[in-house]
């Protein structure tokens, strides 16, 4: 008999939750839901709170909350949020928060030495080595939900990292990829959130749609694994089928196939590195049709260059870059801002900030504001908007 273990789902009315949740559901003898978190859905997550029935459910925004609903206990704000990753009672965490809000609770999850099965991949890139030194001085496991890195973590196996001689990424290349530049300013933002292949939150599918997901994909690949930056190809399989491809240093090159979902890499990162049972639509290749690859077009897509040479600098570099894109997106999606400015604001904020050593996570949070308001400041809108961060 194998114990039933408690899983905090932080981020659970995204889309990410969302899947998280379903995965749950379909494994009751192994995985319980303990505790539920989101940012100001306070409805949805009432309605979830009433299905699951969790020790406690967390509302980082207090403002939001709901009169009446499940009558279970309600915690307000983001200590709370930081304490529900913390929380000794709870050895798995989902960290499917957006953003730098998602920081603070994959130190507190990596700190109390947890499983922290990361899908806010925000966290591992602006945090870099302080996120690593968490892991290793708790004892916490961090494992990847992101697709392609759940797939380098399959092709891997047992393996050591060291027997890697190069990954390569697969990127679905977004709405745009077969647009002509000359049409880039003209994009709107219901063009940058219909993704091909992937259904996801807003802010990751306009990432996906400028390439900047791809670059933050890039450091994570540089974290996780521990590969220098010229060891990390990108290369567009507009499909989605292949997740990802690890290159061994004996010339085998292996990879990780299926349909586009996040459901397996989530289950994958709850259960690793056992596989479990699961219902699951089979794979055809010959329904899939042929695999095509392409050339990733860097001169287009100005946000991959720029993040992946804020990965290379390191210090806070990606604060500095992973900020001013947060502006950048929100900006965009409320029409203030043309879709050809996201690079261009990024650029001039990164220029204006240049890296320094990361000295801890206070240190960050204050770099994080400083970028952001100098991003606001460009883009010529009010620097505080109630909450502009949580969703
Ligand atoms: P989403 O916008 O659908 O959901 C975000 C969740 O975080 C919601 O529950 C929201 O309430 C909560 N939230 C937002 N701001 C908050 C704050 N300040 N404080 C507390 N809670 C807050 O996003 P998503 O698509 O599920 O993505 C979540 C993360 O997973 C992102 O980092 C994204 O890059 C990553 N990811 C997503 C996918 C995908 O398929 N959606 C794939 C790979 C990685
Ligand atoms: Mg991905």
């Amino acid at each position: 008999m194998t114990d039933v273990r408690n899983v905090a789902v932080l981020g659970a009315t995204g889309s990410i939750g969302s899947s998280t949740l379903n995965v749950v559901a379909r494994h009751p003898d192994r995985f319980r839901v303990a505790s539920l978190a989101a940012g100001r859905r306070a409805e949805m997550l009432d309605r979830l709170a009433a299905r699951w029935n969790p020790d406690y459910v967390v509302l980082a925004d207090p403002l939001s909350r709901v009169p009446g609903g499940w009558g279970g206990d309600w915690r307000y704000g983001p200590e709370a949020l930081t304490e529900a990753a913390a929380d000794p009672a709870i050895p798995i965490v989902i960290n499917a928060l957006v953003g730098f809000a998602g920081l603070r609770s994959t130190l507190a999850a990596l700190d109390a030495g947890k499983r922290l099965a990361l899908a806010n991949k925000e966290s591992l890139v602006v945090g870099g080595e302080l996120v690593l030194a968490a892991a290793a001085a708790g004892g916490g496991e961090l494992l990847p939900i992101d697709s392609e890195h759940s797939a380098i973590l399959q092709c891997l196996g047992n393996r050591s990292a060291d027997e890697m001689h190069r990954v390569i990424l697969t990127a679905s290349g977004g709405p745009f990829r077969a647009w002509p530049v000359e049409r880039f300013g003209g994009i709107r933002p219901e063009d940058a959130l219909a993704h091909p292949t992937w259904s996801m939150g807003e802010k990751i599918s306009v990432d996906s749609a400028t390439l900047a997901n791809k670059a933050l994909e890039v450091i994570e690949a540089h974290l996780l694994f521990g590969l220098d930056f010229d060891r990390i190809e990108v290369v567009v399989h507009p499909a989605s089928i292949v997740h990802s491809m690890v290159e061994f240093r004996d010339g085998s090159t292996v990879s990780q196939l299926g349909h586009p979902t996040m459901e397996i890499p989530i289950l994958y990162a709850l259960s690793a590195p056992e596989r479990l049972e699961n219902e699951f639509r089979p794979f055809d290749p010959v329904e899939s049709g042929p695999l095509e690859f392409e050339r990733l077009r860097r001169e287009d897509f100005p946000m991959f260059e720029l993040g992946v040479a804020a990965g290379r600098s390191g210090g806070t570099a990606p604060a500095v870059y992973n900020a001013a894109n947060e502006v950048a997106v929100e900006a965009f999606l409320a029409g203030r801002l043309t879709f050809t400015g996201i690079p261009r604001l990024v650029e001039v904020v990164l220029s204006k900030m240049p890296p320094v050593p990361v000295e801890g996570v206070d240190h960050l949070v204050n770099v994080d504001a400083e970028a952001r308001s100098r991003a606001r400041e460009s883009v010529g809108t009010p620097s505080s908007t109630r909450g502009d961060r949580i969703s």
